[in-house]
């Protein structure tokens, strides 16, 4: 059967009926109640109905629904958080393994390491971690989830300080597509647990991850803004403050417009930004003495990092942007950049074409900088930036404007970049830019494929088949 034909089919209920047989968890079909909420994604411009949502409760369901999946030809998602920007959680007709159900969380605090199932969110992760004055390498926002970002590198505010998350993943229980479950770590199944850091879903469904946690409790935390005028300096000021900086200094760059509500300044409310979102693992004296030469140099509109929990700040964006609006997304790994592609940016950043649309540049130099580009998949260890602009809008009707202003923008910016993206942020851009974002690693990347997963059968993913 062709892949559209297979996906399209709709599933037997003798298949339904099995797997509701066989499940601790549910399995929710177009007639259920419930089904529209548990097919919805993060976001709201992919509205795909599978055949099919099967909500595991355990491992033993994994393993049940990938076999049943697999005799009968059906082809399957695997969903962690929702949050994949092309929606690669959920497909049209197929089963969706959905692995919400399997949130166990359990922080070792003598071995400073904490272990999280497969469909736990990087929030499940802080709220049991802080207690213990821990954390673990991970994204911005608290409900993305650990699976999808984990296993495509994921970057964040303690890159620079601790590496990315995959730099921090000790070992992984993976169910692969003939139904087996293998541990994979640096002493097991080496080959495996090379390609599930960057690899992405290629490979299985991790049902459990062991990860390193660090010392990181109280933050400061915040955002600087600066006016559009500004943006240039500040871009590059922040650029050469951040290529030598301490690396308990994190942060990200971003474009954006100040959001409506406290604690920002009513005069600002609206108004097109520069602005840098800080996270340091130390002291205020010591940060304001660090972040001075750019704060005098570029005296910003609002400058108000502050120490507070730093699970406070990971989800500090969360109500300003919740579930089920409208993004488009396209994103490059940037070398440090030159004044002519900081230009680029604060032209195209001017027209910013609504008020949740931003462009994020993390960077990603210190301590995830130091592993060889060949020690993971994931190999872009000597990008300066990773690069991000995103249209988005709560309102269906502008989808059209925020792919062209998208598109625009990544153009003009594209022949600065390494040529490679990180595979999290993309959507479906085809199979040249999945190969050229894993470049001298890819040949690898199809061998291991071959050998776990010869069939394809896990390829609702950006997809790397495996080597003829
Ligand atoms: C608002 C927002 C902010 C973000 N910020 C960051 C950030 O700061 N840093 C960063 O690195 N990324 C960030 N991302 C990108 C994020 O890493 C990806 O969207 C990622 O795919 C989300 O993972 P998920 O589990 O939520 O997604 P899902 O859509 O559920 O899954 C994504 C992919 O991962 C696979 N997958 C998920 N869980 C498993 C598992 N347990 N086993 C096997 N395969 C699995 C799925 O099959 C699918 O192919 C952000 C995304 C959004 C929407």
């Amino acid at each position: 059967m062709s892949e559209r034909s297979e996906a399209d089919a709709k599933l037997s209920e003798g298949f339904v009926e099995a797997l509701r047989a066989g499940l601790r968890g549910q399995v929710l079909t177009p007639e259920d109640d419930g089904y529209d909420a548990a097919r919805a994604v993060y976001n709201a411009m992919i509205q795909r109905r599978p055949g099919a949502i099967a909500q595991v409760a355990d491992v033993a369901d994994v393993i049940a629904c990938i076999n049943a999946a697999r005799e009968a030809g059906v082809l399957v998602a695997v969903r962690g958080g929702g949050h994949n920007a092309g929606g690669l959680g959920v497909i049209e007709g197929g089963l969706v393994i959905d692995l919400r159900g399997l949130r166990g969380i359990r922080v070792d605090p003598r071995a400073r390491t904490v272990r999280v199932e497969g469909g736990a969110t990087w929030g499940d992760v802080d709220h049991a971690t802080h207690p213990f004055g821990l954390a673990t390498p991970c994204g911005f926002i608290s409900t993305t989830g650990v699976g999808g970002l984990t296993l495509g590198g994921g970057s964040g505010s303690l890159t620079r300080s601790c590496g990315l998350t995959i730099d921090n993943m000790l070992s992984a229980d993976v169910v692969l597509a003939d139904g087996r479950m293998v541990t994979t770590s640096a002493d097991e199944h080496q080959d495996l647990f090379w390609a599930l850091r960057g690899g992405g879903g290629n490979f299985g469904i991790v049902t459990s991850f062991l990860f390193r946690a660090h010392s990181v409790s109280m933050v400061i935390g915040g955002p600087t803004f600066w006016a559009l005028e500004q943006a240039e300096n500040a871009l590059r000021g922040f650029q050469d403050l951040i290529e030598g900086a301490p690396e308990e200094l994190g942060g990200f760059f971003a474009f954006a417009t100040v959001p409506p509500v406290p604690p920002f300044p009513e005069a600002l409310h609206g108004r097109k930004v520069a602005g840098v979102v800080w996270c340091y693992n130390g002291q205020q004296e010591s940060f304001d003495r660090i972040v001075s030469p750019l704060i005098s140099d570029v005296p910003p509109l609002f400058h108000a990092p502050h120490d507070l929990p730093f699970p406070a700040l990971q989800s500090f964006f969360d109500p300003l942007y919740p579930p089920g609006l409208q993004w488009y997304w396209r994103a490059d790994f940037m070398p440090k950049l030159p004044d002519e592609a900081i230009c680029e940016h604060v032209r195209h950043a001017a027209t910013l074409p609504t008020s949740h649309s931003t462009v994020h540049l993390y960077p990603l130099n210190g301590v995830a900088a130091r592993v060889g580009a060949g020690d993971t998949a994931y190999r872009h260890r000597d990008a300066f930036w990773s690069q991000v602009i995103v249209g988005v809008d709560p309102d269906p009707s502008k989808a059209e404007t925020l792919r062209e202003w998208t598109i625009g923008y990544y153009e003009a910016l594209h022949p600065f970049s390494t040529g490679a993206a990180y595979v999290n942020f993309m959507m479906d851009e085809g199979t040249d830019r999945v190969r050229a974002t894993y470049g001298a690693n890819y040949d690898r990347l199809a061998t291991i494929k071959r050998q776990y997963d010869p069939d394809n059968f896990f390829r609702v993913n950006q997809n790397v088949p495996p080597a003829q």
